[in-house]
């Protein structure tokens, strides 16, 4: 079912990666993925957020983009930001958009892997399925009347990729102001909304990818050995534990409480302070 293309051909340069933040984390999560896995895709990454900030705007210069969106965890602000998202992307011609969360680690060389199995003249969207089943909406239509529907998504909180041959396909209703209409449609989340646009209105498929994880899932069930292969990691609290992937060092659970530094150590040993941290 898969094109390949030619081996090679997709480069990092070719991926728009999107990263979702808020002014409350942009020192507590921001930083973090600034000093790790950004650092390695910086001319690719995008910081969406609510709120101007001087320290984040040195780091990434125009790479920051202040949404004017509300700082609330409204359905409604958190589209106006995957709205955002979606037209950036869609402004710099591309052709791949990948959605991230301010908690996800983003493995650019096992994206770029992922990615280049499939050509990018498909309709491509790869995530993790949030459920184990399909989401039933109650859609309103034109007539105040109601409908059902059903629809796969990917949970935001993993990550996400569409090509651009799909997300042409998605301006009608994800464009501008297009995004938070249709979401006020069936009254789900962003994340939710991007499946429903994709399965229910374009005619496209969810792919389900075991390589995006979400603080949702056991973080500690990924071998370690595996950690290298995987698309996306996360942290976060589950089920009132701390919920992090499971690896030794080089930094204590106290210096890394996420352990994305030394998650990014166990990817890119040559970093300066990872040399350090191992004691060189
Ligand atoms: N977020 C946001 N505005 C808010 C709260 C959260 O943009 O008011 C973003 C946050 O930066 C993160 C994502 O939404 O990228 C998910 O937030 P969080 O991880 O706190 O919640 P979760 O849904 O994972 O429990
Ligand atoms: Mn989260």
């Amino acid at each position: 079912l898969e094109a390949y293309k030619t081996e090679g051909s997709l480069t990092l340069g070719d991926i728009f990666i999107a990263v979702k933040t808020t002014k409350r984390f942009h020192q507590s999560r921001m930083e973090l993925l600034l000093d790790t896995w950004i650092s390695q895709a910086s001319q690719q990454t995008y910081i969406f957020t609510d709120e101007e900030d001087g320290v984040l705007k040195t780091r990434m210069g125009g790479h920051v983009i202040f949404t004017n969106c509300s700082a609330e965890h409204s359905h409604q602000a958190l589209s106006c930001k995957m709205a955002a998202e979606f037209d950036a992307f869609l402004a710099s011609g591309l052709s791949w958009f990948c959605h991230l969360d301010d908690d996800n680690y983003l493995n650019p060389r096992a994206l770029l892997k992922l990615l280049s199995s499939y050509a990018e003249t498909w309709d491509v969207y790869l995530g993790k399925p949030s459920l184990n089943r399909p989401i039933w909406a109650s859609e309103t239509l034109p007539n105040n009347q109601t409908k059902s529907v059903r629809f796969w998504f990917a949970t935001g909180g993993a990550g996400f990729c569409i090509s651009r041959k799909l997300a042409r396909k998605m301006v009608p209703w994800a464009s501008g102001r297009n995004f938070v209409s249709t979401s006020e449609l069936i009254r789900l989340p962003d994340d939710c909304t991007v499946g429903y646009i994709i399965e229910c209105k374009v005619g496209g498929q969810l792919i389900p990818n075991t390589l995006f994880h979400s603080h949702l899932e056991n973080l500690q069930l990924i071998p370690t050995s595996q950690l290298m292969q995987q698309v996306t990691l996360s942290y976060g609290v589950f089920e009132n534990k701390l919920n992090v992937i499971e690896l030794s060092g080089p930094f204590s659970p106290q210096e890394d409480p996420s352990r994305f530094r030394s998650l990014h150590c166990h990817l890119y040993p040559d970093t300066s302070w990872c040399l350090q941290a191992a004691g060189w």
